[in-house]
């Protein structure tokens, strides 16, 4: 139930569609649906079930915080925290049967007197991003034999990150997977049940690697592209829909300034509408001056956008109550990250916490 006149639409149905459309063309036996972020601002535990029922197997987020949540509401499905998490909050972790991240040598050296549940861990190799995780061979095939000498600490994955899966060139891509291989030479693969290194764009580009029985999906299940520098190999469907409504109608004579700073200045005698959605919804400043659509039509934004409220300029077939869209099928996520100069990803997470979110 809420009270306000602003939402976001969520399709779980595209998420199954993209989900298992992408678990086709990946060729991976295992794939983590990654929903940190709420789900990249889809809502975490819709998200999570929905992917599941499409044959995602395993849930990834960056914190821990993120994991016991969604382990509140899923048993028996595995989770994994692919930040680091601190020494200290191990033994949450392993109660909780949460995945942890073993990302270098001091990490595993504060954990190496663990005793309790068995916890399960996933070796990071950094072999390019330069974020987190293990950079050379003599590292990996130390850190394997910490992890072995505890029997509460479980080798259970190994995984690296993809800098520029998504650019122009595969260069770096490849020189990634080299690198991991180079890495890992002097250790046996097969040990781990989980090797994962790729995010969508290498997913989606590059398929299975040979080495890896698992991936890591998280944009493109949203329905999102990934980037453009690449043709996606098969339609993908947006999930996500940002919607609110007219509030007020007023008419303005010319000379008339719309909202903060008086940005904008009625040239002739003009309609506008009012909206109850502001930059603290994550609908940011940005946004002035692009359009949303009303009725099959589009409108722009004018003057400032307020902290809870922004105004459109309407003509007279838009009425009071009147459903304004600000993301839709045509008004795209890509579509306002190419505008804002940025990239979908950044779109969705930031629509904050006070925007419902209904599901279809
Ligand atoms: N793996 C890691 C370690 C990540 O940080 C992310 C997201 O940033 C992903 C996988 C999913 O990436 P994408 O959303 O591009 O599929």
């Amino acid at each position: 139930m809420f009270y306000r006149d602003t939402w976001v639409e969520v399709d779980l149905d595209r998420i199954r569609h993209n989900v298992t459309n992408i678990k086709r063309h990946s060729g991976f036996e295992h794939l983590f649906a990654v929903v940190k972020a709420n789900a990249y601002g889809h809502g975490d535990l819709q998200v999570a079930r929905a992917a599941l029922d499409a044959g995602a197997d395993m849930l990834s987020v960056a914190f821990l915080d993120e994991a016991l949540h969604l382990r509140r509401a899923i048993k028996d499905v595995p989770i994994l925290v692919m930040g680091p998490i601190r020494p200290a909050d191990l033994a949450v972790a392993a109660e909780q049967d949460i995945h942890v991240t073993a990302h270098d040598l001091q990490w595993l050296e504060a954990v190496l007197g663990y005793s309790g549940k068995a916890v399960n861990l996933h070796l990071k190799i950094d072999t390019g991003m330069h974020r987190i995780g293990l950079t050379d061979a003599a590292s990996v095939a130390r850190a394997c034999a910490m992890i072995d000498s505890n029997p509460c600490l479980l080798r259970t994955g190994l995984f690296t990150h993809f800098a520029t899966a998504d650019a122009a060139t595969r260069d770096g891509y490849d020189s990634q997977v080299r690198r991991l291989e180079a890495l890992t030479a002097g250790i046996d693969l097969a040990e781990f049940r989980y090797v994962h290194l790729s995010n969508s764009a290498a997913l989606l580009r590059f398929g299975r690697q040979s080495m890896a029985n698992a991936g890591r999906l998280g944009i493109s299940m949203y329905g999102l592209p990934p980037s453009h520098e690449f043709e996606l190999p098969f339609e993908l469907q947006q999930a996500f829909s940002l919607h609110s409504r007219i509030t007020q109608i007023k008419t303005l004579d010319p000379g008339s300034a719309v909202s903060y700073g008086a940005t904008f200045v009625a040239g002739e005698r003009i309609r506008v509408g009012v909206m109850p959605i502001g930059y603290a919804d994550g609908w940011l400043r940005y946004h002035q001056g692009r359009q949303v659509e009303i009725n099959g039509a589009l409108y722009p934004i004018v003057g400032r956008i307020c902290m809870d409220q922004c105004m459109v300029q309407i003509d007279d077939r838009v009425h009071l109550g009147d459903q304004v869209d600000l993301i839709n099928d045509s008004l795209t996520v890509e579509a306002a990250a190419r505008d804002l100069d940025t990239i979908g990803y950044e779109i969705v997470c930031s629509i904050s916490d006070r925007v419902p979110r209904v599901y279809k």
